[in-house]
């Protein structure tokens, strides 16, 4: 016998209540996952509807208990069902409860109140009206008259109005009601989040590649082939007005489109190119708007009210039900994959969604991750390329200045000579300048020049970044958000020689004001960007060139297209390479790949600086010259020797307690259980048929996370690689049955992430 996991409110905030029925032998075929099933429930034995999210052998409860299923619903693929799927196949291939992937395919639950608006129209003919207001006269009802005057003038008054502005009160309104002279009417208006609405905008004639590209990927639609497309092309070469394009076709088709963009580059100068092409067709959804007004775009989209939906990762599970393109712009950006259980990546979730739906996904970028791109070679995408700039804008002229040298020349300022020289010839010229500082990781961090004592966290195992504030300078953890005092002496030795060390932007904005004392400086890292509309005010008034230098960090490198820049200067190229992390050469090149295409995007003298300790390193030298074929060659080269993704797989598994010596005895009891599994997977293997050319698991920890303590809980990591990935969750899977038996694991928490986007 099955046994089916139902739940019957999908809207109900507990996902994890549900009811296990029986599967009678007649309908096992079709009781999937998701499907809409009919059932008798209470004592009363009322037939009512729910949808199966999960199937077993074995039952939960005493089987005399157990009732059956009365019927599947046909029609199987509803809105709610296909979404259940996915999170049953996130739950399984991500590692996760699967109320945690329910929550994650259904983002908006709880109703939020919709907005009301309610209008008072008259119900009366004209002359009936006209004598009402004459007996009204009569008995001297002031608010009565006035009540009736107005709605003589205009049949219908806006309830709100009415009361705040017109001074008409509530028992006025009612007594009318009851009156039979009125009625109220109530209209559910749906916040929409884009303001300043603009007019049209025809679409711009596209050239002979983007026509190209697009010419191909609508015709593969219109012959019903769905599949994944990886857009290669250099910044500024157009992608974006070829996903436009595409979108169009899918629209024209009756199809619905998800877009997605990374948060920060979601700006209101990206918002209003695609209001501008497809109107309030559109909405965005992202973490800025409130709770009712992402409820109301949720709903908007359920309804079909729009057809388009921009946001970050979670717009994904934008409810369309006549869902035809996912779009991933910036397709290798680390934040499109979770960093909560269950971590998912975008990017394989939505190429299953678009399975399900049969619709197609493009994935876009001027840097495609290692994955992406791995995957066009080998043909299981196809590979659109556009390797030039609109209108025969070149890319900027790149310098790679050795910062060894520099030091050689006794030239100790954060500016090489060749920066220096560029920023005061730009400056002369009235053109404008980014100053970007690559600062993954550290810096800022406060030591002793006596004795080397660093400042750290008393509840993270991070050091503290210092911030110098309007008042005080304070030491805060990025971690945790504790701050406290920066000391005058050395906790340790006593010493006054304690001071920060690393270049944070501030210290890059000082030195700039000493260096070019007459140009405008506008800073944007974390610290200025504070509050909903932040970091879109420096953006603009960058734009209005209400500055001529912008410093910051990676936020200034994406998302907006400033004419007037025709430098930009990378002031540390090389911390990102240091980081303990096989991703590090690839984020490395991303980073400044995108920095020098910020240059020149409208002029033909664009140029840029990249400064570095390692001006032979691949990362620098094919970023330089704009050479992302190379790079890929070198890196999945590295990748393939060291086993890494995308050639390998890995799976970590994260663990936490609050107590040290707990979490060290689970990570060595999970790691003895993993050994066991792969000897017996041995076993099985040597004596099937099937012979698996795919290598060994390799084991390696458990060892304390980079990052050794966060907030008083301990973490440790374990590693595991194979070539296989299927391997690697099935091992995934039994380790989640161990952990729900061993004892152990009940003061733990663990974590499973598949290919990381970052060390642990
Ligand atoms: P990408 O997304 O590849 O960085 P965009 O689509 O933003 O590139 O295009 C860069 C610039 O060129 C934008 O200002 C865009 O409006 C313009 N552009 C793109 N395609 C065309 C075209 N076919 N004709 C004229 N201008 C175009
Ligand atoms: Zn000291
Ligand atoms: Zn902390």
């Amino acid at each position: 016998m099955i046994y089916a996991d139902i739940i019957v409110d999908i809207s109900h905030e507990n996902l994890d209540k549900t009811y296990q029925y029986a599967v009678p032998e007649h309908l096992e075929e079709k009781a999937v996952v998701g499907s809409l099933v009919k059932f008798p429930f209470g004592r009363a034995n009322r037939i009512i509807k729910g949808y199966i999210i999960s199937l077993s052998q074995t039952p939960s409860i005493d089987v005399s208990y157990i009732k059956k299923i009365d019927e599947v619903v046909d029609n199987a693929l509803v809105m709610e069902s296909h979404l259940i799927r996915l999170a049953s196949w996130i739950r399984d291939n991500y590692g996760a409860t699967l109320n945690d992937a329910l929550k994650i395919v259904l983002p908006v639950k709880q109703t939020v109140k919709a907005v009301e608006k309610r209008t008072i129209r008259l119900l009366l003919e004209q002359d009936k009206a006209t004598d009402k207001l004459i007996e009204l006269r009569k008995k001297n009802y002031k608010a009565r008259i006035r009540l009736m005057e107005l709605l003589l003038k205009q049949k219908e008054l806006d309830y709100d109005t009415a009361i705040n502005k017109l001074g008409i009160t509530r028992p006025t309104i009612q007594a009318f009601v009851e009156g039979g002279i009125v009625e109220l009417k109530a209209a559910t208006v749906y916040r929409n989040p884009i303001k300043n609405e603009q007019s049209l905008q025809k679409a711009a004639v596209l050239t002979p590649k983007q026509q190209e590209i697009a010419d191909d990927f609508c015709n593969d639609y219109d012959n019903g082939i769905r599949r994944t497309y990886l857009l290669h092309g250099i910044t500024g070469s157009g992608k974006t007005e070829v996903y436009m394009e595409m979108i169009q076709h899918v629209l024209n088709k009756g199809k619905q489109v998800i877009l997605l963009i990374p948060e920060i580059a979601l700006t209101y100068q990206t918002v209003m190119r695609f209001y501008k092409r497809f109107g309030n067709r559109i909405s965005i959804m992202n973490s800025r708007l409130s709770k009712g007004e992402r409820y109301d775009q949720y709903m908007r989209a359920k309804q079909g009210d729009i057809d388009i939906m921009i946001g970050p990762r979670s717009a994904l599970f934008t409810p369309f039900e006549n869902l035809g393109l996912i779009i991933i712009d910036e397709e290798h950006e680390g934040s499109y994959k979770s960093e909560m259980p269950p971590k998912y990546h975008a990017r394989e979730v939505a190429i299953y969604r678009a399975n399900l739906l049969n619709a197609s996904v493009v994935l876009g970028s001027a840097t495609p991750s290692l994955e992406a791109y791995k995957r066009a070679k080998d043909g299981e995408y196809k590979l659109y390329e556009l390797k030039d700039r609109i209108n025969g804008a070149k890319l900027p002229h790149v310098y790679v200045v050795d910062l060894r040298e520099e030091l050689k020349k006794k030239n100790k300022s954060i500016f090489s000579e060749k920066l220096k020289e560029l920023i005061n010839d730009r400056l002369n010229k009235k053109e404008q300048i980014m100053l970007f500082l690559n600062r993954r990781g550290f810096a800022g961090f406060v030591s002793c020049r006596s004795c080397g004592h660093v400042m750290k966290c008393s509840h993270c195992d991070v050091s503290l970044t210092y911030h110098h504030g309007k008042e005080n300078q304070k030491l805060v953890c990025h971690y945790c958000g504790h701050d406290e005092e920066m000391p005058k002496k050395c906790p340790s030795c006593g010493s006054p020689y304690i001071a920060t060390f690393g270049t944070g932007t501030q210290k890059v904005e000082e030195m700039a004001r000493k260096e070019f004392p007459t140009a405008r400086i506008l800073r944007m890292d974390m610290d200025t960007t504070v509050g909903k509309e932040g970091h879109e005010k420096i953006l603009s008034a960058f734009a209005n060139q209400e500055a001529d230098i912008l410093v910051g960090t990676q936020m200034i490198v994406k998302g907006h297209d400033f004419g007037n820049v025709s430098l930009v200067g990378i002031l540390a190229a090389d911390l990102s390479l240091y980081a303990n992390d096989y991703r590090a050469a690839e984020k490395t090149f991303q980073l400044l790949t995108q920095a020098v295409g910020r240059a020149g995007r409208s002029k033909d003298n664009g140029e840029a600086v990249i400064q570095t300790y390692n001006p032979e390193h691949y990362s620098v030298i094919t970023s330089a010259n704009n050479d992302y074929e190379t790079f890929y060659n070198s890196e999945i080269a590295f990748r393939t020797i060291m086993k890494y993704p995308p050639v390998s797989n890995i799976l970590v598994a994260f663990l936490t307690s609050k107590n040290e010596e707990m979490v060290a005895k689970a990570a060595d009891l999970f790691k003895a259980a993993v050994l066991d599994y792969k000897e017996q997977m041995k076993l099985q293997m040597s004596m099937s048929q099937e012979k698996m050319e795919t290598g060994d698991l390799e084991i390696i920890g458990p060892v304390k996370a980079n990052v050794a303590k966060v907030n008083d809980i301990y973490r440790y990591v374990l590693y595991m690689k194979h070539m296989d990935y299927i391997y690697l969750k099935d091992l995934k899977n039994f380790m989640e049955g161990f952990i729900d038996y061993s004892a152990i694991f009940k003061g733990c928490s663990v974590q499973f992430d598949f290919n990381p986007m970052n060390s642990y």
